[in-house]
């Protein structure tokens, strides 16, 4: 018995700890001789951070920024940091780092937001990505899983500020 026995794991622990550590391979291997700032979007982020950043085997530095979209009635998305960082990137090499990629619009304005600082490249690491909800052009650089239109939790992903903790990803089951 859990007390999230109504979620269906879809990416056990194992997977995910698997995939991302060939995720940090791959970003070690783009960055060689590199330092990287990795910017983590709160709150979702954390665990999928946390795993990322310690499996990358190179110089880096940590931030974090707040962001959060007002769809009001119409769906007009309009995204707003809440909370920015205290790094100053120019001239740096940025990586931001998302728990999951929707529609795109998160992280198609914290990219431009990060560029219009003179950051030197930016790119982007999501643990997941829903490719048939976007609602733009947003592509990640560096992602693990590619999942259908499903409302997923777990692993740093919340319902209603519930299943964060959850050591996997699962889909979500009001019943
Ligand atoms: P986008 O701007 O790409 O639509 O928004 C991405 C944000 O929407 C994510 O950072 C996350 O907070 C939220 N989101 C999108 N899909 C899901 C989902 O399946 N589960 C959860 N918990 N949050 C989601
Ligand atoms: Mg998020």
């Amino acid at each position: 018995m859990s007390y999230a026995d109504n979620c269906k794991v879809l990416f056990t622990k194992e997977q995910l700890e698997q995939r991302i550590k060939e995720v940090a391979k791959q970003i070690e291997n783009d960055y060689k001789g590199e330092k990287v700032t990795f910017i983590g979007v709160l709150n979702g982020v954390y665990a999928f951070f946390a795993d990322l950043v310690r499996n990358v085997d190179m110089p880096c530095h940590v931030d974090f920024l707040r962001a959060s979209s007002y769809s009001g009635t119409t769906s007009t998305g309009n995204v707003k940091m809440s909370l920015d960082i205290k790094t100053e990137i120019e001239g740096r090499h940025v990586i931001i780092v998302e728990d999951i990629l929707d529609t795109g619009r998160t992280l198609a304005k914290i990219r431009d937001e990060l560029l219009s600082r003179n950051a030197l490249s930016v790119k982007t690491a999501v643990m997941l990505d829903k490719p048939s909800r976007r609602v733009n052009d947003f592509q990640a650089d560096y992602k693990c899983f590619e999942i259908d239109d499903l409302f997923v939790v777990g692993f740093g992903l919340d319902y209603d500020e519930k299943y964060r903790n959850l050591p996997y990803v699962a889909i979500y089951d009001e019943n």
